[in-house]
């Protein structure tokens, strides 16, 4: 570590990444994070300057909530002016989510936020969470002419670096647990660190840090499927409070044209609540209107989520419906990429 190097807080909010192996017993448990520097003296050799943080009570991600969110929005707002870089330690089932919330939060976000975790502890003898961790610190510190070379929320697994609200979890077993279908990796460590500069979000002005924490979770996710009943989809779109759904399609965006589906959708809309269609593939996109099973969603002024995960479907319609945006106005914003999130 030299003076001037960059300067990175290390955020543990909890997950796997964060346990070693008590070598007595044989059994996993989580360590004081203050000392990770003991357990891994490889981060000394790193040109940067690490600081670490973590949640009063680290977490398994599926635990997780908006309310975590607005506590990890807000230490990052804290250190904001303080460091360059902000790698943050989350459990691997619920990171897309939280990752992708974080980024419709810190809007204006001029410093990279580097999501990380592990399949295996950091103790384990085979683990991933060392390679992660360094690269991710290593990301979070590479700069052009002094500033951030990224400037957005990214999620950093097994070699690849991604845009994080276009990531998803696909696989509980194997180190390359996430894929971002519709977005190229925005950085792949191999020999070298080798940075996609066209794939990466430039803020067009440096305007200050604005975090939002008003996020609406009275939404549903509805995951459509062949043979869900007329009883089942009349039960749901009735439920009291619900402000936006999100409904879970076949391919581009395609739904049943059942009369009682199409009425039930009807009635819900003409309340005002926002539907958003998002396709239940992993890649590709809605676009309705191509088949004449979604022409009647067009028509009623249903949503179109285009190639947006579910993951960032639900964090932008809780970041929107936050807003309280006027209903042409929430049309107009969900089918614009804020952050990188949709194609254009
Ligand atoms: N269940 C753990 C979590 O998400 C798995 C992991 O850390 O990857 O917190």
């Amino acid at each position: 570590m030299a003076k001037g190097d960059p300067k990175i807080v290390l955020i543990y909010t909890g997950g796997t990444i964060g346990m070693i192996k008590d070598f007595k017993t044989g059994s996993l448990r989580s360590f004081n994070f203050k000392d990770l520097l003991k357990h891994i003296p490889e981060l000394h050799l790193l040109d940067c300057e690490i600081s670490t943080h973590s949640f009063a009570m680290p977490i398994d991600s599926s635990n997780m909530k908006p309310t975590y969110w607005a506590e990890l929005a807000l230490t990052i707002k804290e250190k904001y002016s303080t460091y360059d870089g902000f790698v943050i330690l989350h459990g691997s089932d619920t990171m897309s989510y939280t990752a992708s919330a974080l980024s419709f939060m810190l809007e204006n976000l001029c410093k990279p936020v580097i999501f990380t975790g592990s399949q295996l502890p950091i103790g384990d003898l085979r683990t991933d969470a060392k390679e992660n961790l360094i690269t991710s610190i290593q990301l979070a510190s590479l700069q052009d002419n002094g500033a951030p070379v990224i400037k957005e929320v990214g999620l950093y697994f097994e070699y690849k670096l991604y845009r994080a609200n276009r990531t998803t979890k696909i696989n509980a077993e194997h180190f390359e647990a996430f894929a971002s279908l519709n977005y190229p990796a925005l950085a792949i460590s191999g020999v070298h660190l080798e940075v996609n500069y066209s794939a990466l979000l430039l803020p067009k002005t440096e305007n200050e840090l604005v975090v939002h924490l008003d996020l609406e979770d009275n939404i549903l996710l509805i995951k459509m499927f062949p043979g869900i009943t007329e009883k089942t989809i009349r039960h749901l779109f009735s439920l009291e409070g619900t402000r936006g759904v999100i409904l879970e399609t076949y391919g581009s965006g395609n739904l049943t044209t059942e009369d009682w589906f199409i009425e039930a959708l009807q009635k819900l809309i003409d309340q005002g609540i926002p539907v958003v269609n998002v396709t239940q593939c992993s890649g590709g996109s809605v676009a309705m209107g191509h088949y004449e099973t979604s022409v009647a969603l067009k028509k009623m002024g249903v949503i179109s989520g285009k190639d947006i995960t579910t993951e960032a479907a639900i964090a932008k319609l809780m970041y929107l419906l936050g807003r309280n945006e006027s209903k042409t106005n929430f049309k107009t914003l969900f089918e614009l990429p804020l952050r990188g999130e949709m194609d254009a």
